[in-house]
């Protein structure tokens, strides 16, 4: 999905337009491009970039994940790889908190302090791409996903040290932590590259944790998926990103869902959309048929007033908004077909037919 176009370029519109515009240009669009509407061979891959920056774009808090990151604060294909029908296949995305504002001013901060320069730094958030099923994302689940947690190390509480004994003034720095650099006239202070700017250094380490003041253990961690949770959509983990060279201040783990498209639902916004064949005999008998919607069976009962260019619609039956119990609606649009008759059976339609009055069509054309 390289050459994704810009969502706002997709719309025709320009980077500070309005919600009202948005929709106004969303609406223009997909009305001109839906598949049912509209028979070019590339009707339906527009039909689904304009939705898609629509759906961007018309919430608030995703269109400034965009505005700020562009297609890749929600291209989920780009990190993921593997079946995505397997909710594991997922991996850790080293992701330089480009969530967290914070950290930006940490890494500035502790690339001119002088002291502990090491042990202040925050770990590296991560991010987490969770591949769920359309079913899940509908009713919503609770899963439970192995992930590293790297903890301070409880033999030596963080010091590398096997002892309080082992830790020693650096004999560089004096304890200091600092040394002086002289370039010409200027003198300049940098932290001591022995040991690190901690004026300090370990005799014997830790033999836990090997001096690396951290450990990492796998926890089961719970992990709860909201029914109507949107593509691109996280939750934080606090804690659970990459450690602090201590393991005090570690970063945090953004899971980012993934939704597989549904095979038979097409979603645009909350309404679902279904295309299903129709016999002209179902309607002229006046069939009760079984419409399959993700929450079971419903059944309807044609009769032959049916508007044939409208799509059946069940309300209340479509993607379910989130924290509410409303959902969208579920359109059927149909794909008319007439059965195959024998000889015999068309005999039978025509001689019935034969003297029906219907003079619809010659007035029209009398119009001509
Ligand atoms: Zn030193
Ligand atoms: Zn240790």
């Amino acid at each position: 999905m390289k050459n994704k176009r810009d969502y706002y370029e997709v719309l025709g519109i320009s980077k500070n337009a309005s919600e009202k515009e948005i929709k106004t240009a969303y609406r223009k669009l997909a009305m001109q491009y839906h598949p049912d509407k509209n028979s070019a061979p590339d009707a339906e891959e527009k039909f689904k970039e304009i939705s898609e920056a629509y759906e961007i774009l018309s919430d608030a808090q995703k269109r400034a994940k965009y505005d700020k990151f562009g297609h890749s604060a929600f291209d989920s294909n780009s990190y993921s790889f593997g079946d995505s029908e397997d909710i594991f296949s997922s991996f850790f995305q080293g992701f330089n908190s480009s969530f967290s504002g914070g950290s930006f001013f940490d890494d500035i901060f502790s690339s001119f302090g002088g002291f502990d320069v090491e042990t202040n730094k925050r770990g590296q958030d991560l991010q987490l791409i969770l591949n769920i099923s359309f079913e899940d994302a509908i009713f919503g689940k609770e899963v439970e996903v192995e992930l590293d947690k790297y903890d301070r190390c409880d033999f030596c509480n963080g010091s590398g040290a096997e002892s309080p004994n082992d830790i020693v003034t650096c004999s560089e720095c004096h304890g200091s932590g600092q040394i002086k650099q002289r370039i010409a006239i200027f003198s300049t202070i940098k932290p001591c590259p022995k040991c690190n700017g901690t004026g300090k250094k370990i005799n014997h380490v830790c033999h836990k944790c090997k001096g690396k003041k951290i450990l990492k253990n796998t926890i089961r961690q719970k992990i709860k998926i909201t029914p109507g949770v949107d593509n691109g959509d996280s939750i934080r983990l606090k804690g659970l990103g990459k450690p602090s060279a201590n393991g005090s201040n570690n970063g945090d783990l953004y899971v980012v869902f993934s939704i597989a498209p549904s095979k038979m639902y097409k979603k645009l916004n909350n309404d679902l959309y279904l295309t299903m064949p129709l016999s002209i005999k179902s309607i002229l008998a006046e069939e009760v048929i079984i419409i399959p919607t993700p929450y079971g069976k419903k059944e309807v009962k044609l009769d032959t007033k049916i508007n044939l260019n409208e799509p059946i619609k069940i309300k209340n039956h479509g993607y379910p908004y989130k924290n509410s119990n409303s959902k969208g609606d579920l359109y059927i649009n149909l794909d008319l077909y007439i059965p195959t008759l024998s000889g015999d059976e068309s005999k039978q339609i025509k001689k019935i037919l034969e003297n029906k009055s219907d003079t619809k069509r010659e007035e029209w054309l009398k119009k001509f």
